[in-house]
């Protein structure tokens, strides 16, 4: 059967149908639903509908907004599964990946449902004589969220659980590649209660991305995609007078000191490199071994990687999916290709990976490359699919040596023994999510999230104190009563006595 993806707008299913594109279920490759492409008149139309729920929804007590998240909170958590279903039928990954993923996101709603303590401002009693002084955080009005295909619930649950909370309605443009969680997490906001109007869903490509880009009404924009796409959103939003955050692209490297726990190493690299078919943003795509440590952590990889079980996500012994789409298996593949014509060793090769009953899947096999070199593109560049590289460095100023020097500055991690050489690189290293023995450095949806360098436009990263600050505008405020010293004119700056 063929589903219709629709915008989510004031509350109702809506789409004129004018353009559409295919859904695919990447594990057989069928097409399995078309997903409307909003046209201009459709996307403003969804932010003037937004603008109009803007006073009434801000105008709600802090309190009042935080129930209806814990409404939602608790519909989220009734239909984990089938959101996690949902995520394994258009992207690809593995159901119990997918679960993770919600629950990642849920961290944010549950952030967000503490929005009371978290709005509060700062007060000064008797900043002069008979003065006070407070500050205030409120709302920015109309806000749009620009997301990728990786991440389809955890994403958007980055921004819109703290923009909604802190009273400012919101426009999701979601990816156009698998629809389906973002609407029907609409869906369960409007069962939780949320007013219709403050949370809309406009899908579509850049006719749409455009006009949330430059429309006088929206007053911020949060995007996590691809590096050359954040660059745009960042120049043309900013260029329209609005608060940008534009995540980007990553190249993740893992350092592996001589003095390591190899098995752990293994086990870290196999899960951060492979999980999710290498279709996260913060993947461990480069292994960089120190010294003499690259034979063995090579010969433990190996028969691993080549061990993975590739097949359906639905099925619950597989441990990769399919990549997303014909076109980005293609791609791909071309990497490996490249890698092999620039000269690295392929130690596992997955491309002929054949899965058996699914011959129009969109499937690779994890692939392994070693002595890889820095200026090879399977190293500069990010292939974003199972593909892992060993580069071998003599120490570890080497190291970090090419971890600052690479244009992105995502995620990283160390695994060492000696917590000395940890202690230097989590303050020398140029990267904005560090872990030590942890391969995947994501931070909690009470801190924030967000790289360096070309990883991240704009100053503030996503989620935690940062997402409230960046979803709120400051006020300052400073009173005296009229009981208070009186005087004449003053012509002079006032200062405070
Ligand atoms: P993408 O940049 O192709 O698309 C992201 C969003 O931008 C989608 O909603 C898409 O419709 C829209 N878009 C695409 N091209 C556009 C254009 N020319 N103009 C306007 N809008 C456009 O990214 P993707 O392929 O969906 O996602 C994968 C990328 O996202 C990877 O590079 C990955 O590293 C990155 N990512 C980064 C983070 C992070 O936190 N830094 C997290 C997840 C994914």
């Amino acid at each position: 059967m063929t589903t219709v993806f629709t915008n989510f707008v004031g509350g109702e299913a809506t789409a004129s149908g004018i353009r559409t594109q295919s859904v695919f279920n990447p594990a057989n490759g069928e097409t399995t639903g078309q997903v409307s492409l909003s046209t201009v008149a459709e996307t403003e139309a969804a932010i003037a509908n937004a603008k109009q729920a803007f006073p009434a929804w801000a105008a709600k007590t802090p309190l009042t907004r935080s129930r209806v998240m814990f409404k939602f909170k608790q519909l989220i958590e009734d239909n984990i599964d089938y959101l996690a279903e949902l995520i394994t039928q258009q992207h690809g990954k593995v159901h119990s990946d997918a679960r993770g993923e919600v629950i990642r996101g849920l961290e944010v709603v549950e952030f967000a449902c503490g929005i009371p303590h978290l709005l509060k401002g700062e007060h000064s009693e008797s900043v002069g004589t008979a003065v006070d002084a407070w500050s205030l955080n409120q709302a920015l009005g109309v806000v749009a969220g620009i997301t990728p295909f990786n991440f389809p619930a955890m994403v958007p649950m980055w921004m819109f659980p703290i923009a909604i909370a802190c009273g400012n309605t919101f426009i999701l443009k979601p990816s156009e590649k698998d629809p389906g969680a973002p609407l029907f997490m609409a869906e369960l906001f409007k069962q939780a209660g949320l007013p219709d109007g403050v949370f809309n869903v406009v899908n579509g490509d850049k006719e749409s991305v455009d006009v949330l880009l430059t429309h006088a009404d929206i007053q911020a924009v949060s995007f996590v995609g691809s590096t050359p796409v954040a660059e745009y959103i960042y120049s043309t939003a900013s260029a329209h007078g609005k608060r940008v955050q534009a995540l980007g692209g990553a190249k993740n490297h893992m350092v592996v000191m001589p003095d390591a726990d190899i098995d752990q190493a293994v086990n870290a690299l196999m899960g951060a490199a492979y999980g999710s078919a290498g279709e996260r943003c913060m993947a461990i795509s480069v292994a960089v071994a120190v010294g003499d440590v690259a034979d063995v952590l090579v010969e433990k990889l190996a028969p691993k990687v080549a061990a993975l079980k590739v097949g359906n996500g639905m099925d619950a012994e597989m441990e990769m999916g399919p990549l997303v789409s014909k076109e980005h298996l293609a791609k791909v593949r071309g990497y490996v290709d490249s890698g092999v014509a620039q000269g690295a060793n392929l130690v596992v090769d997955g491309r002929d990976l054949q899965v058996e009953g699914a011959p129009e899947g969109f499937f690779i096999g994890g692939c392994l490359f070693d002595n890889v070199t820095t200026d090879m593109t399977i190293y500069q560049e990010e292939i974003f699919g199972p593909v892992l590289v060993v580069v071998r460095v003599p120490d570890y100023d080497t190291a970090v040596r090419i971890i600052n020097d690479h244009e992105y500055g995502n995620g990283t991690a160390i695994f060492t023994r000696d917590g000395d050489a940890a202690r230097q690189f989590t303050h020398e290293i140029q990267v904005g999510m560090v872990g030590v023995n942890v391969p995947i450095p994501v931070p909690m949806a009470f801190h924030s999230f967000g790289g360096w360098k070309r990883s991240l436009f704009g100053p503030l990263h996503m989620h935690g104190s940062d997402g409230v600050r960046f979803y709120t505008r400051k006020k300052a405020v400073t009173s005296r009563w009229p009981t208070g010293i009186r005087g004449g004119a003053e012509f002079v700056m006032p200062t405070m006595k």
